[in-house]
């Protein structure tokens, strides 16, 4: 892989993290000699225009895969599991933004500022985590450092952004619908396949994906086993309830934690401000704290409002905000590929 330019394919490059990860592509210059932007049939042919060239959309298939280094994937669950075994046949090492392999024995789920050389055993595919999972791990797994952690309670308040591209449109539509007193459609949340959609603006909906277990959704579960997994730490106590908001990007999070060991709200803001990729904006006395209209665009995942919780020993409450477009989806897969390229 000692190479200097790579052959590096988007699949799901239409979608709203696949144009992301090609706009962080350039932005850090990752070194692509040639980019392949890969969808399904609907975008066969579509022009895009990226710094002054066009590129065609091809069809993701898997001849379309061939000679490839990098394959980045958020093209939805089932194109990874059927087309992800064929670009890491075909040689790449693919970077899946799915939930397809996350859990699976053997196969890396890695946030850099985490877990990096849980990467370099990688079979040729590595697994990007959950966007909220991401912004999570990265504010606690310094303060587990700290304190060790024993408990997390966590409350999420998601944009529509993380719905993907038509619940993006879904938002605005409904919003101009809903002020001009029109007909609301509601077509995306909690899901596109649900058997009833529920209004997403001027709403609040507590159901993000299936309902899988015991009441939880699958994205809750995703928060506790992802978490765990990335943490080395499967006994580890987190729950989690994820709220759809009616935000167009920028996910939110309350964090209840509850530690072994003493963690004044000060000493956790002196270890958050040294964590790579950690922001601490946390000044009460002058109304500062993260919201998502400034964490949009950003990789930094903010940290604010972090304060004793005096309901046990050693606890502490904070808000965490975070782009789940960048950070939580485009910004560490890329991540993820400077690691390997690092160490060749
Ligand atoms: P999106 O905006 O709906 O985009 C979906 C992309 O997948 C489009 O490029 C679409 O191409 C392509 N696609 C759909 N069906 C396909 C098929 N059969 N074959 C090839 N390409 C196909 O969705 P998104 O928000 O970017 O999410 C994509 C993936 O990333 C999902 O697995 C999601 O769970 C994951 N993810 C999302 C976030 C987030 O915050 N958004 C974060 C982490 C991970 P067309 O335009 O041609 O339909």
């Amino acid at each position: 892989m000692a190479k200097k330019n790579y052959r590096v394919a988007v699949v799901g490059a239409t979608g709203m993290v696949g144009q992301k990860i090609v706009d962080v592509l350039l932005n850090r210059n990752f070194p692509v000699a040639e980019l392949k932007l890969l969808a399904s049939a609907r975008s066969v042919d579509l022009k895009v225009n990226i710094n002054s060239r066009e590129y065609v959309v091809e069809e993701a298939v898997p001849e379309a895969l061939a000679g490839v280094d990098f394959a980045f994937f958020s093209a939805g669950e089932e194109v990874s599991r059927s087309l992800a075994p064929e670009a890491v046949k075909r040689g790449a090492i693919v970077i899946d933004n799915s939930n397809a392999f996350r859990m699976e024995e053997g196969i890396p789920l890695v946030i850099p500022e985490v877990n990096p050389k849980e990467a370099f055993a990688h079979r040729g595919l590595i697994a990007n985590p959950n966007c909220s999972t991401i912004q999570m791990v990265m504010a606690i797994y310094p303060l587990h450092r700290a304190a060790g952690l024993k408990r997390v309670v966590a409350s999420t308040y998601q944009a529509v952004s993380g719905a993907g591209k038509e619940a993006w449109e879904e938002l605005e539509s409904q919003s101009r619908a809903c002020l001009a007193g029109e007909k609301i459609v509601a077509e995306r949340i909690p899901y596109k396949d649900a058997c009833r959609h529920h209004q997403i603006a001027f709403n609040a909906v507590p159901q993000l994906d299936v309902f899988v277990e015991d009441g939880y959704t699958k994205e809750e579960m995703k928060m506790v086993h992802e978490t765990r997994k990335i943490l080395g730490e499967p006994g580890l106590k987190v729950t989690a309830t994820a709220v759809r908001i009616p935000v167009f990007n920028g996910h939110c999070e309350s964090l209840n934690l509850e530690f072994e060991r003493p963690l004044s709200p000060q000493q956790a803001r002196e270890v958050l401000t040294r964590a790579p990729g950690l922001a601490v904006l946390d000044d009460p006395a002058n109304l500062l704290y993260p919201m998502p209209v400034e964490a949009s665009g950003r990789d930094e995942v903010f940290v604010g409002r972090i304060r004793s919780d005096h309901t046990v020993p050693y606890g502490l409450n904070m808000w965490v905000v975070a782009d789940n477009i960048l950070k939580g989806a485009a910004t560490n897969s890329v991540q993820i590929a400077e690691l390997l390229l690092a160490r060749d």
